[in-house]
């Protein structure tokens, strides 16, 4: 899938609309999800045009991976989750409902977490 530049996180990365910002280097940006999900929900995003973890890891300078993958780290760190521990989900593609196509990963965390899918999967 071809990245879309006009992605509402490639605008929030271009500064064009804003966002609750609490995390943000070189390789990295976070921030609180518009409508949360449990009592904390941040996104950290690549600052790169990546539309998945696929294309992340297949096509991303290696200094760019390791630099987004120690800011998820950090960031839930500083949000103070790990001690109660905390959720990270990757959604990608239709089946998991990605909803913006610029790679993220979800944590969430603060509260004690329902089950991690939900009842109606069935074999
Ligand atoms: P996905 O379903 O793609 O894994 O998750 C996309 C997430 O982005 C959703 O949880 C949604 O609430 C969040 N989101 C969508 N638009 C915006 C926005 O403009 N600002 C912020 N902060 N979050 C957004």
């Amino acid at each position: 899938m071809a990245y879309d530049q006009n992605n509402i996180f490639a605008k929030i990365l271009r500064g064009e609309i804003p966002c609750n910002k609490v995390f943000e280097n070189d390789h990295a940006l976070a921030f609180h999800d518009i409508n949360p999900q449990a009592s904390v929900h941040v996104l950290v995003i690549p600052k790169g045009d990546y539309v998945s973890m696929a294309d992340f890891t297949a096509n991303a300078p290696a200094e760019l991976i390791e630099g987004f993958m120690r800011a998820v780290g950090e960031v839930a760190r500083e949000l103070g989750l790990e001690s109660g521990g905390y959720r990270t989900i990757s959604n990608a593609g239709p089946n998991s409902h990605q909803e913006v196509p610029h790679l993220h990963i979800h944590i969430l965390g603060g509260r004690p977490l329902g089950p991690l899918l939900d009842s109606r999967f069935e074999n």
